[in-house]
């Protein structure tokens, strides 16, 4: 059995620490791609939302690559990640790639039922080895996302620009070549220091942007043109709440541990969107509230199109904007969209949101000075 998983922005150092330590063989797809939508939008439904297009093609150029078994997590209703792997199967089918999909999905039977899905990944029984590797992928994801959460903040504020993406870019493409949890802690934390060590002007105060939306559009650069390095060089200081390691740890851990999960954003929405209606609309919703109090200055909603929950959670956000009196700009992305036209959106926002930071600063000036 030689396994492939798709990509997900950085996901695949998490997916490949807990193989690693668990001596499962495996084969990275290449990093997400033009060719490998391309190949997605033959194969999937002209209608299937942008992630399950990507995805087969990462599991196509796989196996060319030599892989033969997909391991994907999944998902139960209501949007359609919960046939996501019955999809996979079958149009991986109709194309004539003999592939098996295994699914990692979010086991409602508690603990004992994960370990079983993780046993049978592993080939075998080693509770400590089992229960190690997946100690190792949750302490991987975090520092992963803090990681990345640090570009957000060295980024706009870095003398020299561009520091930050070669930096962030040489880790990702080392972490390819790291093989288990122990190198990839290291090559993690000589990273952070570098990062650290990034000429910044301390003095500048960036605007904030918070990113809300679809997990997967959100996450990926690729999918997203890379819109948290486009906002990060334009001196824009961004923070995104959906990350890899909440959903591994408190999604999938702590849901099988039956510990308490963290509800702030749940709460938050509450009074807007009280129910769970699949992906992470009610993210969406929660986050651009938390968001709005902490005193950010905008939100981008990126989804790709026909996304059910984040259209939901789009036709919500300008009762929120008013509200909150924060301004929203949504991006929603297809095989379609054109780099040049989503990049002026973004400017434009950008230019709107430090016109209203002048304005606010501007009148603050004036009351001060009794004017
Ligand atoms: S959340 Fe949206 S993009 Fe993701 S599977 Fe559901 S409908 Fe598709």
């Amino acid at each position: 059995m030689k396994l492939t998983f798709p990509h997900m922005g950085n996901t695949y150092i998490t997916a490949k620490t807990l193989l690693d330590d668990l001596d499962v063989d495996y084969i990275i797809p290449p990093f997400n791609n033009k060719k490998a939508l391309e190949i997605g939008t033959k194969y999937a439904p002209e209608l299937a939302c942008l992630p399950l297009k990507i995805n087969i093609g990462n599991y196509i150029q796989a196996y060319e690559k030599g892989a033969d078994t997909v391991l994907i997590t999944g998902g139960c209703g209501p949007c359609r990640f919960g046939y996501y792997c019955e999809m996979h199967r079958a149009i991986l089918k109709d194309a004539g790639y003999e592939m098996d999909i295994l699914t990692l999905e979010m086991p409602n039977q508690g603990v004992k039922e994960l370990y079983r899905r993780v046993k049978k990944l592993a080939g075998g029984f080693n509770a400590y080895k089992i229960i190690k590797a997946l100690k190792n992928t949750a302490q991987i994801s975090k520092s992963v996302d803090e990681l990345e959460r640090l570009t957000f903040q060295v980024r706009p504020r870095e003398i020299k620009k561009g520091s930050t993406d070669k930096i962030y870019k040489i880790f990702l493409n080392k972490a390819l070549k790291t093989n288990g949890s122990e190198a990839l802690k290291k090559l993690i934390k000589a990273t952070e220091d570098e990062l650290r060590e990034v000429e910044v002007d301390r003095n500048f105060k960036p605007l904030k942007v918070g990113i809300v939306g679809e997990i997967y559009t959100t996450i990926d650069p690729f999918s997203n043109f890379n819109i948290q390095s486009k906002l990060g060089n334009m001196g824009i200081e961004v923070n995104r709440r959906v990350t890899i390691s909440e959903w591994v740890i408190d999604h999938i851990i702590k849901n099988a541990l039956h510990l308490p999960r963290d509800r702030s954003h749940i709460e938050a929405a509450k009074p807007y969107l009280g129910t769970m209606i699949g992906g992470h609309a009610q993210e969406t919703i929660g986050n651009t509230i938390l968001h709005a109090k902490e005193g950010y200055d905008g939100i981008v909603q990126v989804y790709p199109l026909t996304c059910m929950p984040e259209i939901v959670a789009e036709s919500i956000l300008p009762t929120i904007e008013k509200d909150f009196d924060i301004p929203i700009l949504t991006l929603i992305i297809d095989e379609m969209t054109g780099e040049a036209g989503y990049v002026t959106r973004i400017e434009a926002f950008v230019d709107l949101l430090r016109k209203r930071k002048e304005r606010t600063e501007h009148g603050r000036d004036w009351l001060l000075s009794g004017n």
